[in-house]
């Protein structure tokens, strides 16, 4: 499995039952963090690149992951059809997003609080490199990428400072995980997790590593490297990690 944005691997224990876990980010410092909790080698290999271009092979994944990432993406669904790329056929896409149609910007909108239109289908970006989706174009970009969603759950519903106030912390943890499923049609929560399946044919691949610069699969590891001939690059390996930026 990989996951994409792994930070300094948060997730990670959660993914017991995968011989092998890629961690992705582009922060190199953040992945040297993962490594010093999880440990050198093993099952996890540290990869610093970049989600557009993905320094991995096509069809090698089971299972992809991008939890409170995609909200830093600019360009969502180039960033779908690279993971869809990467999955095996039947692979499957864990995947969460900020959903800016959720509950409290609909009333706040309505009663004219905010100015933003909660219901507009594109991209709200509120900070520099923050974005909210709309439920719509979300979905719209994972069937063009051809993906199609299983299940979803709604997150975080009451993550309102009201409740927070009158209710204890185990209370609304409790409460939420007992509204994720049956309010996720809705798609009303703040936070949206989906499952999706990637459509798709062909043979399962044998590497795991793809030149981001040109595209080719069969890299020779040197030691120090992974060396792409046709284009020439040389992608380091230091201290474990895989380096694929310039
Ligand atoms: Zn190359």
């Amino acid at each position: 499995m990989v996951e994409i944005g792994a930070g300094y691997g948060r997730l990670a224990d959660l993914y017991e039952g995968y011989d092998r876990v890629v961690l992705v980010d582009p922060a190199e410092s953040q992945l040297r963090e993962a490594q010093r909790r999880l440990g050198r080698g093993g099952r996890y290999v540290y990869v610093v690149g970049d989600a557009y271009r993905l320094p991995l092979s096509t069809n090698a994944f089971d299972l992809a992951l991008t939890v409170r990432v995609l909200h830093h993406l600019s360009d969502v669904p180039a960033g779908f059809r690279e993971i869809h790329r990467i999955l095996r056929p039947q692979g499957r896409y864990v995947l969460e997003y900020a959903n800016k149609r959720n509950l409290k910007e609909v009333l706040r909108y309505l009663i004219r609080r905010s100015k933003r239109d909660p219901f507009s289908s594109q991209p709200v970006e509120y900070a520099p490199l923050h974005f909210n989706f709309h439920p719509s174009y979300i979905e719209r970009g994972l069937r063009e990428a051809r993906f199609s969603v299983e299940t979803a759950l709604a997150v975080s519903s009451l993550r309102l400072n009201l409740f927070k106030r009158v209710l204890p912390g185990w209370l609304l943890v409790r409460a939420d995980g007992f509204l994720q499923s049956p309010t996720a049609p809705l798609r009303l929560a703040p936070s949206m997790f989906l499952l999706a399946r990637a459509e798709k044919e062909g043979p399962a691949s044998k590497g795991l590593f793809r030149c981001p610069e040109c595209g080719h699969e069969e890299l020779e590891e040197t030691g120090h490297s992974l060396h792409c001939s046709p284009c020439g690059r040389s992608w380091p390996i230091e201290d474990g990690l895989y380096i694929f930026v310039a």
